[in-house]
């Protein structure tokens, strides 16, 4: 290695290849001929050849990469994060490529269009939602800002599920989306590594008289990597995600293989590979599987190996270094058992005595944390992991008896603090509270929006910030312009490349100059006919999913994102049903017709997300089956949204919806890419809203609702049924639906969310803030009438937008916390 590194060759930017035999035109024919043995070319065929031979293409420039990074140069950091949300990789890896153009030409050889080939990719859907999209934006600006990242995930043989809507219902189906194979990934037999579980631990004393822990008997799990490239932009950088899949061991099975009992034996193998079988479909909420926390040790500790073998190949075992090297960061509690099992590695493997580890530990892990909501916060059962990972549990006691010392001293003789602060908590269960963990042994801590940090500062982690200051900070969230406009919205890209050049591409504020064309009338108009054709794809998309008609000519109002009740998906059925009403009422004095676009999962254990998704559903039927009403207003619930359907939706969409009770979203990043796109907000004070509209300004954003602060002062006191009294047009609303027009034939259905609406302690306030969202929505149509003023605010949307770029927020991360300790 260390005489490789002497050779390197530089990596190539943009360059033809060396030998012709490895152009893309010669790499993609080969496949056609000898790769794929089928006979005649079916667009599958043509979809794999193409995957194919552009992996091909990075490969030299992947090898590259890696061995530039062995040096050592830059500091290495880890993203560690159990969901990475993809998508499909094709169409990104041509632009980031540069080779779109080719693979055109190419694919034109066989009569097909390039588009119809890229919608045959699966989405690699390995997260949920905004936090698993998170990382796979961050992933294309790490590269793109030529930085040394490697994503660390699990390889999950069924992603997201896919939802089907039956009767208005979700069904959830598995996701197969490796059925086919998947042509980016490189399997690493000879990286594997070995993650124990369950077993016991013994203490002896070794010939130095110091005191050393064995783990023993335990069962033992293969963690096989599979590694995705991750291509920079037009840098020549290529990045990898490394997935873990888990596969049995065979010499664990060898005692029953003894005894006789081959088939068993083999049997058990299985329990091994379900560590990464599945994904569990929770969004901002837990769940407490023992699965889920394998899961979680298994990333943690096979990524941890891999760090600690590649360093030892380059350092041998001197870890004097290593925390000036390395940095992992931690998206949310998830991974955060990363802690206690670096601990292990570096004492038990490496015999580093304590303090030595800790200090390495401490300096080279960073936190995010994602959420304010109590049911997302992450605790396990002490017995659980007591049985599960015998050793780490023992690491965690010392580290929480070291530091409750220091919250002793800082608050002497207070006993509830120490009850409070610690990361065991005494419950009659007892739990460990992963995030306390985090956050003690962590050199960053930070929030996601900068309300969202100011919240865990003065709120959740109140206490930790009285003790540690220093590791607080904010770094707003992000999304890659690469995949959010230049690929997803190729008309409006190419009219804003004419007008500034491309530098936007991998710096946005460039775009604050399409402020100046405001007033350009032949911009505007030009601005105003892609939004149109963007809707008329959209529309034709909405048709085919949902058997909906969309006119284009109509407002497109979209509000697509996880189901949750903080979300507020139901706000807007209320709001629709107003509309409804006030049509079959005859009032339509400044109406817009509109076509509401509903679009989200919910996770499979959440009645009350799913009730509302049989709402929409039936609300949507009620207003698409009465022709009164179809002129003014039209309805679709979108059956499984996720990553390939936003790059559909979000350039073709005029208002989006972000409307979660103030104080609850932690940042959002559906926002950003709808704002990207020219679309304009109705929101709330909460998480990115409040910097999206600093930098728009608010006579360019539809505000609405109780701030945070109001929302936390009128919990005590808070009176829906009042509320509802005293508003004409909830009332309205609520007798409708009380009434049963919206599922006559299916009595009772939906009392459970109307009682949830008039419930004091509901803490959504769903009803305190209907009347002041119907203004704002008023607001919406009156400016939407005057298409330009509404053009200019939508180019002011996308001119503003430049800050909410993931390579922004990544040159954040990379300066004040990576690089910074
Ligand atoms: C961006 C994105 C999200 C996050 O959306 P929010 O509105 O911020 O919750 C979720 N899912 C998918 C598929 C996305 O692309």
């Amino acid at each position: 290695m260390q005489q490789a590194d002497k050779q390197l060759s530089p990596i190539m930017k943009g360059e033809g290849p060396c030998d012709p035999c490895d152009s893309l035109p010669a790499l993609f024919a080969r496949h056609i001929r000898y790769g794929l043995c089928r006979g005649e070319q079916d667009k599958h065929e043509l979809f794999n050849a193409t995957a194919l031979s552009v992996k091909e293409q990075m490969l030299d420039n992947w090898r590259q990469t890696r061995l530039n990074d062995n040096s050592y140069q830059q500091k290495q950091i880890a993203y560690l994060s159990l969901e990475f949300l993809m998508g499909r990789t094709l169409g990104n890896a041509l632009l980031n490529l540069n080779l779109a153009d080719e693979t055109r030409t190419i694919l034109n050889q066989y009569a097909t269009e390039l588009e119809s080939i890229e919608e045959l990719e699966n989405d690699a859907g390995l997260g949920n939602g905004g936090l698993g999209r998170l990382a796979a934006c961050f992933l294309d600006s790490c590269a793109s800002l030529d930085l040394s990242v490697t994503g660390y995930g699990i390889r999950y043989q069924y992603g997201m599920f896919v939802q089907k809507i039956v009767d208005g219902y979700q069904v959830e189906q598995p996701d197969r989306w490796l059925r086919f194979g998947n042509p980016w990934e490189v399997r690493l037999p000879h990286r594997i590594v070995t993650v124990p579980f369950f077993g016991h631990t013994e203490t002896y004393v070794d010939k130095d008289g110091k005191r050393q822990h064995v783990w023993k008997d335990t069962k033992n799990v293969l963690a096989v990597p599979y590694d995705m490239p991750i291509p920079g932009f037009n840098n020549g950088r290529i990045n990898t995600l490394r997935l873990w899949k888990a596969e049995a061991n065979d010499e664990f099975d060898l005692a029953e293989f003894n005894d006789g009992d081959y088939a068993e034996a083999v049997a058990t193998k299985n329990l091994a590979e379900q560590i990464t079988m599945v994904l569990y479909p929770n969004d901002a909420s837990v769940n407490g599987k023992e699965l889920r926390l394998r899961q979680q040790y298994f990333l943690s500790s096979a990524s941890l190996q891999d760090l600690l073998n590649r360093y030892v190949s380059h350092h041998g075992e001197d870890f004097s270094q290593f925390s000036a090297k390395n940095v992992m960061q931690l998206n949310d509690t998830h991974p955060s058992i990363a802690v206690p099992e670096l601990m292990r590695l570096l004492m038990d493997k490496y015999g580093l005595g304590w303090d030595k580890a800790w200090d390495i530990t401490s300096q080279c892990m960073a936190y995010t944390n994602h959420t304010l909501l109590p049911e997302a916060l992450e605790r396990w059962p002490l017995a659980m992991m007591q049985n599960m990972l015998p050793r780490i549990v023992e690491i965690i006691f010392e580290i929480n008896a070291r530091y409750l010392e220091l919250v002793a001293h800082h608050w002497p003789g207070d006993i509830q603090k120490l009850r409070d602060m610690s990361i065991i908590e005494e419950s009659p269960q007892q739990q460990i509270r992963m995030a306390y963990l985090a956050i003690v042994a962590s050199f960053s801590v930070n929030g996601v929006a900068g309300l969202h940090t100011k919240l865990l500062k003065s709120g959740l982690f109140n206490d930790f910030y009285q003790l540690w200051p220093e590791k607080f900070n904010n770094k707003t969230n992000g999304v890659t312009p690469r995949r959010w406009l230049a690929y997803c919205n190729p008309k409006l890209s190419s009219l804003i490349t004419r007008r500034l050049g491309d530098e936007w591409v991998t710096d946005l504020t460039k775009l604050a100059a399409l402020n100046a064309f405001t007033s350009d009338k032949a911009f505007v108009n030009e601005w105003a006919e892609i939004k149109l054709a963007n809707k008329q794809a959209l529309a034709a998309f909405v048709k085919q999913q949902c058997q909906v008609e969309f006119d284009p000519k109509m407002m497109f109002d979209v509000q697509v994102k996880r189901i949750h009740e903080y979300k507020r998906q139901l706000l807007n059925i209320l709001h629709v049903i107003h509309l409804y009403r006030r049509i079959l009422n005859g009032d339509t004095q400044g109406m817009v017709p509109r076509c509401v676009l509903i679009g989200g999962k919910a996770a499979p254990g959440y009645a009350m997300a799913k009730q509302i998704i049989k709402l929409a559903n039936n609300v949507a039927h009620m207003v698409n089956s009465d022709p009164q009403v179809t002129p003014y207003l039209r309805m679709a619930f979108l059956p499984n949204y996720n990553v390939s359907a936003m790059e559909k939706i979000c350039p073709g969409t005029d208002l989006s919806e972000q409307i979660s009770t103030a104080g609850k979203e932690a940042s959002g990043t559906g926002n950003m890419k709808f704002m990207m796109n020219g679309a304009l907000t109705i929101g709330t004070l909460d998480g990115a809203n409040i910097e999206m509209l600093e930098e728009v300004g608010e006579d360019n954003f539809f505000l609405f609702g109780l701030n945070a602060e109001q929302v936390s002062q009128t919990k005590s006191h808070y009176n829906p049924q009042q509320i509802i009294n005293q508003s004409a047009a909830l009332t309205g609303v609520m007798d409708m639906l009380s009434s049963g027009h919206f599922n006559l034939v299916e009595p009772g259905i939906f009392d459970h969310i109307i009682a949830s609406i008039k419930e004091p302690h509901d803490q959504w306030m769903t009803a305190a803030d209907f009347d002041s969202y119907r203004l704002a929505q008023e607001a919406v149509a009156a400016t939407y009438l005057n298409q330009e003023k509404w053009q200019k605010i939508s180019i002011r949307n996308t001119a503003c937008s430049g800050r909410f770029s993931s390579d922004n927020t990544i040159a954040g991360y990379r300066d004040e916390i990576w690089m910074k300790k």
